[in-house]
């Protein structure tokens, strides 16, 4: 038998549970992960008591989705999903089953899984509980419906995209029924929501196999989720990226205009910082090199200080796999390992990189007579770009005299 070492807090709910006439198991994920040696994100319990029945035996509880059977318990600010067996209704919307019917039965609550090797339980006293061949399809690595994945798609077809992001992160196949029934259903995936579906397609470019989704395309899914990148992939960028979420999304996203980038991520719903940074990651090219300091200074304001080092990162994964859309073609990334020496100069010095820094304020400016509105943005910008140039200009004196000569000559 094959035993799987849970916490002891998720022992603890599974034997409370017991101990008072339930049944209860690991279920899903967890289980699955345990048993190839990964550490499970989170663990799951599935029992037959009722929400009722499980928040009278624990103290601390939230009721995170009463209405589908799931009651949180919270130990030592840890929270633990127990949701009673259930047999789901169809997803209309794509997020919820219709209706949620709860069963006594472990079978009928495995038999609604995705997955066969997502679909097995586990406790101490019964080991795992395997009633579709997940054990078997775990080694193998293979990723199967369970049951008829025509049906198991058309109740909910964001299972479609489930089975590659799966496949990306276990590095599984498909398996080819469960891929042939993905494609003739992929048009399904129109009815699920984007934060669902960005959801599944962040886990599957962040694994160690992001190239799945180049299958997922072969199937034809992207041109109902990714339409506008379809035919423009460069998955090897993807792939090279170190696992940073703007640096791969942005990766993923490298052929596309700035704009477009903004519209991708806008429409996956996205928020509003991820698609601010992948937006000047993607929409920063320049000649990098004949490079100095204060180039660099100009290069570090412009792309954001908050981001430079990323995006030095993410244009050295663009040069060395010659993939670059950065002004000429440097013939080696050691145009950037300049650069990052430079910058880390920069920054020891303290130089001014923003608006921030700068030694005069909008008040300042107005003292001496700029009217407040554009002209003013207009001059401090100017002043900024004086001292990205020499550093040495950052003090209120000499700004205020070049801003003095400025209107002066106007
Ligand atoms: P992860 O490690 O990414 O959390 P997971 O297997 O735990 O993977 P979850 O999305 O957290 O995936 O779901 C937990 C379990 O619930 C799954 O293992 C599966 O048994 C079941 N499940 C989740 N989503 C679906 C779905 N859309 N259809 C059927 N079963 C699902
Ligand atoms: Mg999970």
């Amino acid at each position: 038998m094959i035993a799987i070492n849970m916490p002891k807090h998720v022992k603890y709910i599974i034997n409370t549970l017991e101990k008072n006439g339930y049944e209860a198991y690991a279920v899903g994920g967890c289980v699955r992960d345990a048993i190839i040696g990964k550490e499970p994100n989170d663990w799951d319990i599935t029992t037959n008591a009722t929400p009722m029945q499980v928040k009278k035996l624990f103290k601390h509880t939230i009721d995170t989705g009463i209405q589908h059977g799931t009651v949180t318990i919270m130990i030592d600010k840890v929270g633990y999903e127990v949701t009673t067996y259930r047999i789901d209704g169809k997803y209309a919307d794509g997020r919820h089953p219709d209706k949620v019917e709860f069963t006594v039965s472990l079978k009928e609550d495995l038999k609604r899984r995705d997955f066969t090797i997502n679909a097995m339980a586990y406790n101490d006293t019964k080991g795992i509980i395997d009633l579709f061949g997940g054990i078997e399809d775990l080694k193998e690595g293979i990723v199967k419906c369970v049951g008829n994945p025509y049906n198991r798609f058309d109740e909910d077809a964001l299972r479609i995209l489930r089975a590659f992001r799966f496949a990306a992160v276990l590095n599984f196949e498909v398996e080819e029924k469960t891929k042939k029934a993905a494609g003739d259903l992929a048009e399904n995936l129109n009815k699920i929501s984007k934060e669902r579906i960005r959801t599944e397609l962040d886990k599957l470019i962040m694994s160690d196999t992001p190239e799945k989704l180049m299958e997922a395309r072969k199937c034809g899914l992207l041109k109902y989720i990714l339409s506008e990148v379809e035919d423009d992939i460069n998955i090897e960028l993807v792939k090279a990226m170190p696992k940073n979420n703007y640096m791969k999304w942005a990766a993923l996203l490298y052929h596309r205009e700035e704009e477009e980038v903004s519209k991708i991520l806008k429409k996956l719903k996205f928020d509003n910082k991820t698609v601010n940074i992948c937006k000047r990651i993607v929409g920063y090219s320049k000649d990098f090199r004949n490079i100095y300091k204060e180039n660099v200074r100009v290069a570090a304001h412009e792309v954001g200080v908050d981001i430079f080092d990323k995006f030095l990162e993410f244009s050295k994964v663009c040069i060395n796999l010659q993939d670059w859309k950065g002004g000429e073609y440097p013939d080696n990334s050691d145009y950037i390992n300049n650069i990052e020496h430079l910058y880390k100069k920069v920054i020891d010095d303290g130089d001014c990189l923003s608006l921030k820094e700068l030694a005069v304020k909008g008040g300042d400016l107005m003292e001496i007579g700029v009217p407040k509105g554009a002209k003013l943005g207009e001059i401090l910008n100017i002043l900024l770009y004086k001292v990205l140039d020499n550093p040495k200009y950052n003090n209120r004196e000499k700004l205020l005299e070049i801003a003095g000569n400025i209107i002066n000559n106007e």
